[in-house]
């Protein structure tokens, strides 16, 4: 081993002030003599003590200084020696050190997740507030047309016997609501359509909402707005259409009423 790789070794225990005195003062000669190499050294082993007092993360210790302190380590074990002259606390800020630039990434990490899950459920407990108020204005709307006594009442007799009869409630400034009870279910994809029959010969039926029974029959339609005015509408007609809708009737009505 040459002299400079003797002091080389001696250089990140003088830096943790480690050595003895006798090898202090040689390597303190050697670093006098000038050798660069060493020097830099020195002022790396430094700038680690320092940070490492502090905890810092950017204190993690470059590759060729972990080596080192490792083969230092390791030159202790095989020797037999046990007071190491890398003292435990370097190690265990080391460690440290590693770790908290790990938890601090892994903790941003976290706290992204949280912030993204946080949102998702803010907006979903928005859209659940919305389709609410939007269900209980409907529920009122229909509570008003149900109950206002200038409603005015209009039956929808089946065209099959085996069917229910169908009442509509037409308020002039409210709307249009349909209710029945024990409705079949029309096959999957397709779903019950209202129609307006205009009074004006010659007059298309006009296209209004579309809508499924509930599962357990009950139906309930409502039209806030009506495309045609009461006293313009002969009658009211429900036929059976693809889901989507269709322009004009597909199939011959299953109600009919006539707005008298
Ligand atoms: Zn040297």
């Amino acid at each position: 081993m040459s002299e400079h790789d003797k002091f080389r070794e001696l250089i990140e225990p003088y830096a943790l002030g480690s050595l003895d005195a006798g090898e202090r003062s040689e390597l303190e000669a050697h670093l006098r003599a000038g050798c660069s190499d060493c020097a830099k050294a020195l002022d790396e082993a430094r700038w680690l003590v320092a940070q490492l007092a502090y905890l810092a993360p950017e204190a993690v210790p470059s590759e060729i200084l972990k080596g080192r302190l490792l083969q230092q380590v390791r030159a202790d074990a095989r020797s037999g020696r046990h007071s190491s002259r890398i003292p435990l606390w370097i190690w265990g800020a080391v460690a440290a050190s590693l770790l908290f630039a790990f938890y601090t990434a892994w903790d941003a990490r976290q706290t992204q997740v949280a912030i993204r899950k946080a949102n998702e459920s803010a907006a979903a407990a928005l859209e659940q507030q919305k389709h609410l108020r939007g269900e209980l204005a409907l529920a009122r709307r229909e509570a008003m047309i149900l109950t206002d006594p200038k409603s005015v009442k209009i039956l929808l007799p089946p065209s099959a016997s085996n069917m229910p009869v169908l009442e509509a409630m037409w308020h002039e400034k409210m709307g249009l609501c349909i209710t029945g009870r024990n409705i079949p279910m029309p096959p999957p994809n397709r779903a019950l359509q209202l129609w307006l029959i205009p009074k004006s010969a010659g007059a298309k039926p006009m296209p209004s909402v579309m809508l499924r029974p509930e599962p357990d029959g009950t139906f309930m339609m409502m039209v806030s707005n009506p495309p045609e005015g009461m006293h313009n509408v002969k009658a009211l007609a429900i036929t059976e259409e693809p889901a989507g809708g269709s322009p004009q009737p597909t199939s011959p009505p299953l109600w009919v009423g006539t707005v008298s």
